[in-house]
């Protein structure tokens, strides 16, 4: 069994074969997808598909690229949306410092209302981090990350970022660029990280790995990223898929929903 934790399956990419997509992943011992909205009518859009697919699950939030358009209404509207029971977490919120598309101080407000939400909701927190590592630590303890739990997405590196998050009690999500040729400290670093504190995702569809980098990515190339992570463990594949869909069940808290 194999869980894919962060999928964008509303993006348009996939509007042409969604159902054939989630097929294949299915087919290849993917058993479980979250799929993740980065604005309100991609939330919309991540609860309808988990209302219509079994083993798909939803995550709400809005991304940093998109902070500068909340309003007033934005905070409620993802609290009513919270309540269908196919939402499983917020996320994914943070802040990209790479490609700024919103102000900072605006990135920032919202990463922290979103903290706030996720704690009045009891729901874990998926988090975005790019060029903004310290920052994103900072505010994830001022607000209270350790008691939503949840984990950050996209791991690119770094044993520290790694090392407080996991004292924060948050797991970290393993992408495919770890099967890119020039991703040799991040394979080091993700080495050296427990493989209880680790979930597998494809954050397609974007970041397909190899050899489809370039290439749209899906969740049935999670398996993918299990075996090279099964490589750099020396472990076997089947203990990398069975611990990392145990972490995703704790993290969503899907313990009480067998399928
Ligand atoms: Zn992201
Ligand atoms: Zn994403």
């Amino acid at each position: 069994m194999l869980v894919d934790s962060h999928a964008h399956l509303g993006m348009p990419q996939f509007n042409g074969d969604r159902q054939e997509v989630i097929r294949r992943a299915i087919d290849n011992g993917v058993e479980r997808i979250f799929t993740v909205g980065t604005d309100m009518e991609g939330c919309r859009k991540a609860i309808e598909i988990a209302r219509d697919n079994e083993r798909v699950f939803a995550i709400i939030g809005i991304h940093p690229h998109h902070a500068r358009h909340v309003d007033e209404s934005t905070y409620s509207n993802l609290k009513s949306l919270s309540n269908d029971s196919r939402v499983k977490a917020i996320g994914e919120i943070g802040l990209d410092f790479f490609r700024n598309l919103s102000p900072r101080e605006t990135q920032m407000a919202s990463f922290r209302e979103q903290i706030h939400l996720a704690r009045e909701l009891g729901l874990p927190i998926v988090v975005h981090a790019r060029d903004a590592q310290k920052e994103v630590l900072t505010i994830l303890r001022e607000e209270g990350a350790r008691e939503t739990g949840g984990v950050l997405h996209c791991f690119s590196g770094g044993y520290e970022i790694a090392k407080s998050c996991m004292d924060l009690g948050l797991f970290l999500s393993v992408p495919g660029t770890i099967t890119f040729k020039n991703s040799s400290r991040l394979r080091a670093d993700v080495k050296k990280i427990p493989l209880d504190r680790i979930l597998l995702e494809t954050d397609c569809p974007f970041l397909a790995p190899m050899p489809f980098r370039g290439k749209r990515n899906e969740p049935a190339y999670v398996k993918i990223i299990a075996s090279k992570l099964a490589e750099v463990k020396g472990m076997d594949f089947d203990e990398v898929a069975r611990i990392t869909s145990r972490n995703a069940q704790t993290v969503f808290r899907l313990d009480e929903e067998p399928l």
